[in-house]
């Protein structure tokens, strides 16, 4: 690091857990963002300004002003933009010694898992199942640390599937694919806007635990958020073992 970035990631380089060594780790690490919007917002920010060296941010959608409530990486003069170039201005100008490229398409199939087995994290912020399936089944196939989160109303919720380890639960243990109702969909929803920035920067804390090795991973724990009470609930996640997507087949 030259005394630019040391200055830079001063706050972080004083935290005797992350200290220079864990900050060059950041540095050298490469993150995946599934998503550019209320989540992928503030997680794009936070990983962007904590030095992660390489961000690859995915996003199809372009820039609408009922966004503009809660999608904090995009501003009025990014109206008609698409999400993930507007992110990528965005990032740049926060930090711009690091490396940001944006994919301005929904990811999927065989894009989707080169994606995911070139990167050391995937953090999944998107807002429909049938990709945080696709991306659950990337990371397992890849073994792929996956950050998941998601926010509707005033309730939120997160977890990690470390899929590096044999023994963690993927997102089709917690929810498999015949259990859902594909039409709740955020893009009908209302959304309580600092929502989004409460599971989003817990996501991307968890994204920055697992890259610098810190800490205690929010592994086989579902962490649930009422934001009217604003009361936190933790569940215990367990592998299950007849899982289509990770089980023992
Ligand atoms: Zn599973």
């Amino acid at each position: 690091m030259d005394d630019n970035q040391l200055l830079r990631y001063s706050r972080h380089i004083l935290l005797p857990q992350i200290g220079v060594e864990g900050q060059e780790k950041l540095l050298a690490s490469h993150a995946l963002i599934i998503g550019a919007g209320g989540l992928g917002s503030p997680i794009a920010l936070y990983l962007a300004a904590a030095g992660v060296g390489h961000i690859t941010i995915c996003d199809g959608d372009s820039v609408d002003l009922t966004n503009l409530q809660r999608q904090i990486a995009h501003f009025t003069h990014s109206l008609g933009s698409n999400k993930a170039l507007s992110a990528q201005r965005t990032l740049a100008a926060i930090n711009p010694e690091i490396r940001v490229t944006a994919i301005p398409q929904r990811v999927e199939g065989e894009e989707l898992a080169h994606l995911v087995s070139q990167s050391d994290v995937v953090v999944d912020a998107c807002d429909n199942f049938a990709t945080r399936h696709a991306v659950n089944r990337a990371c397992v196939k890849h073994k792929k640390p996956l950050v998941s989160g998601a926010a509707i109303r005033f309730d939120g919720q997160l977890t990690v599937f470390d899929l590096r380890r044999p023994d963690s639960p993927c997102y089709h243990c917690l929810l498999p694919e015949s259990a859902q109702e594909e039409g709740e969909r955020c893009a009908v929803m209302g959304v309580f806007a600092p929502l989004v920035g409460i599971i989003g920067a817990a996501q991307a804390a968890e994204a920055l635990k697992l890259l610098t090795g810190i800490g205690q991973p929010l592994l086989g724990r579902l962490q649930l958020l009422d934001g009217l009470s604003m009361e936190w609930r933790q569940i215990r996640l367990k592998k299950d073992a007849a899982c289509a997507v990770c089980g023992s087949v």
